[in-house]
């Protein structure tokens, strides 16, 4: 249980209502900000204005997935209300206070240095990550459905990359009856993709291995889908790019070449921002019940 510990929740989506309804359950008390239009009312959690927080008494602070853009500016959908996040306020927390969010930028990393605090980054842990990748595979299945006019099943699928979102895409394609083929660089990715009964081959000879590709899916954030690559592709194939922005596709190249190349970001929050705010409010549950015991000297 959180009983005693005071978290600001700063702005955010759909998501964040999850994390609240998790952090109010465990007894936390809640400040939130950026929140103002939401009709709901949680027990235990008090909307406020950003200026009226008192940062020196907060032991947690929850920011959106995102972060904040380059400039702090928080994204807030509940609010019409700039909601920016500076140095000032983090340097007026106790040193104890851990700030999160899914992930960082250049502004973060900054503010955060200076100030001293520490920036729990959500999505660079393994659990959120595969926890996260379900949702990224329905909403990956449900764009190969709406824009294809075959079936997934009997068809050639490349998967490029098998971390931690590439091999739920696979493996998820291969159930539903595809041909899946798998690019990696690493020999024990390679014997991995074998044990799974899916057809390796090394990402040297990406471009010989698209001759018959109807869709394929990339996961690996560099770029990969070069226009040699595209070159290679039949002009009905289907590119769905999952990697972060700007992707790993050369989508100018495909584009004159015919093939529609989608550049697919942040899919759990649109294909299931229920589940995806529940992902990370389990997470935060477990790491600030942590970060208490650990500081009351409790083993959990
Ligand atoms: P991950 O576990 O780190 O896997 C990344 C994969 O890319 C690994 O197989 C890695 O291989 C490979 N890779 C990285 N750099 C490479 C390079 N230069 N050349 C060849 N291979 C390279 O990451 P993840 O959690 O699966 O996420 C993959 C991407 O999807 C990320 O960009 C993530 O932000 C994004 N994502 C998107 C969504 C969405 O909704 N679209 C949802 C979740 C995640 P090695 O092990 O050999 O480095």
């Amino acid at each position: 249980m959180l009983t005693g510990m005071q978290i600001a929740v700063i702005g955010g989506d759909a998501r964040q209502l999850e994390v609240v309804r998790k952090l109010t359950e465990l007894d936390a008390k809640l400040l939130l900000v950026g929140f103002e239009q939401l009709d709901h009312a949680f027990t235990g959690a008090v909307k406020e204005k950003m200026e009226d927080i008192n940062f020196n008494e907060l032991d947690s602070v929850i920011l959106p997935v995102r972060g904040t853009d380059t400039n702090g500016k928080v994204e807030t959908i509940f609010s019409s209300e700039e909601v920016v996040l500076s140095e000032e306020m983090i340097k007026k927390t106790p040193a104890h206070c851990i700030f999160y969010s899914g992930i960082s930028n250049d502004y973060l990393d900054g503010i955060f240095k200076k100030a001293d605090r520490k920036l729990e980054l959500l999505f660079e842990r393994d659990d959120v990550a595969i926890y996260n990748s379900i949702p990224t595979v329905e909403g990956a299945i449900m764009m190969a459905i709406q824009h294809t006019d075959f079936t997934i099943h009997g068809s050639n699928v490349s998967v490029l990359g098998l971390g931690r979102v590439g091999m739920s895409v696979a493996r998820s394609f291969q159930a539903l009856g595809a041909k899946v083929k798998v690019g990696a660089r690493k020999s024990e990715d390679i014997a991995r993709i074998c044990e799974m009964a899916l057809t390796p081959f090394h990402l040297n000879d990406i471009a010989a291995e698209m001759k018959n590709v109807d869709i394929c899916i990339n996961t690996i954030p560099f770029p990969i889908i070069t226009a040699k690559v595209i070159a290679n592709m039949p002009v009905h194939t289907l590119i769905i790019d999952l990697a972060s922005k700007p992707g790993g596709t050369d989508f100018r190249y495909a584009e004159k070449r015919g093939i529609k190349a989608l550049l697919a970001p942040s899919l759990p929050g649109i294909v299931a921002p229920k589940t995806a705010g529940q992902i990370l409010a389990n997470a935060l549950g477990l790491l600030i019940q942590g970060e208490f015991m650990k500081r009351k000297g409790k083993k959990i």
